[in-house]
């Protein structure tokens, strides 16, 4: 068996680093870093536990790049630039195979992100993943979820559902078929919106990202800035795929529209700006206008103008329900 300073060296301190900020990275008691004096830090903390996030048996290779891949859409959704990240893996069986394949699907997004892995921690016990990062953002700046007004239009990028559609799949709630890689690719490697994030950045009154649910993250921004909104269900973004479960009468519209309501780990952004600010903007993914922000602290979902009557404000909930 490989001891724990080993597995370090081996997997996490051999990739090599290039950023000029990190003055000492892993190795010592603290990782010791600069940061530039115009900026502000913007931090975040996701941790992915087998069993609640992740099965058992799920491809290392998209643990990896999903536990960096949830941070970093917390950074995106503030409109931060990633730099750093800390890692601290608890695993019940410190398997080489399944360490390698996690190390390169965490590398390969990180390298994408010119981020650097400073540190972190490796413990034996129930299995579990949390990443640590930060990112920089000039002072005064950034996307908060109380920044909504009455008028803005409200936004999200790509496509929402088919990570939801996916678990409801691989749980045999619904029949995908051949159809559920399509779907499982939404599910195992979210693409976190950095780039449109820093576009939004100096645009945008308030954001934030989908992990939990459109209706439940949009609320968070609804309640925080203290405001109301419409959604016109016909405007909200469904894959191709999605979309062909429709065609194909696998499932109802109404159906496939409470996973992209409702369900969660789809890390896109949810965000809201004046009229035709965004549509000038160039953002690197699909970006759709679903719904209008009101003064009232109401909240209507229309379908073709008539109020849709399957919407609950409830997305995912710890404590409430688990997968
Ligand atoms: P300490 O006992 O002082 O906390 P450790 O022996 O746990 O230090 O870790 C040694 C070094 O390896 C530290 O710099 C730590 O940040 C780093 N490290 C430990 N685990 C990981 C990991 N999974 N990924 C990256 N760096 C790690
Ligand atoms: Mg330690």
């Amino acid at each position: 068996m490989t001891s724990e300073f080993n597995l370090i060296q081996q997997y996490f301190q051999s990739h090599p680093q290039t950023r000029e900020d990190v003055v000492l990275g892993i190795g010592d008691d603290c990782a010791l870093l600069s940061s530039p004096s115009d900026q502000q830090l913007a931090m975040s903390t996701d941790t992915l536990v087998e069993g609640v996030h992740y099965y058992p048996n799920a491809d290392p290779h998209a643990i990896g790049h999903k536990a960096l891949a949830v941070s970093l859409s917390d950074l995106a959704a503030m409109g931060a630039t990633p730099a750093w990240v800390m890692l601290s893996l608890t695993l019940d069986q410190a398997k080489e195979e399944w360490i390698k394949a996690f190390c390169e699907g965490f590398f390969a997004l990180l390298d994408q992100h010119h981020m650097t892995l400073i540190g972190g921690n490796m413990s034996s016990g129930p299995s579990s993943i949390t990443t640590q990062v930060t990112g920089f953002l000039p002072k005064g700046s950034g996307m908060r979820r109380s920044g909504a007004r009455p008028g803005d239009h409200i936004y999200v990028t790509g496509y929402l559902g088919d990570a939801a559609l996916a678990l409801a799949g691989l749980k045999g709630q619904v029949n995908l078929s051949e159809q559920l890689s399509i779907f499982q690719k939404a599910l195992d490697y979210p693409v976190p919106r950095v780039k449109a994030g820093l576009n939004l950045r100096d645009v945008a009154h308030a954001a934030i990202d989908i992990s939990d649910g459109l209706i439940a993250d949009l609320g968070h921004i609804l309640e925080q800035s203290g405001v109301g909104a419409t959604i016109k269900l016909e405007h909200i973004p469904l894959s191709q795929a999605a979309q062909h479960l429709i065609a194909s009468h696998q499932l109802t519209f109404e159906e496939v529209i409470q996973y992209a309501l409702t369900g969660g780990d789809d890390y896109e952004l949810c965000f809201t700006a004046p009229p035709s600010i965004v549509e000038s903007l160039e953002i690197d993914c699909l970006c759709t206008r679903i719904g209008v922000i009101e003064t009232a602290e109401s909240f209507r979902l229309l379908l073709k103008g008539e109020a849709f009557q399957g919407g609950s404000r409830r997305g995912f909930e710890h404590f409430v329900r688990s997968y």
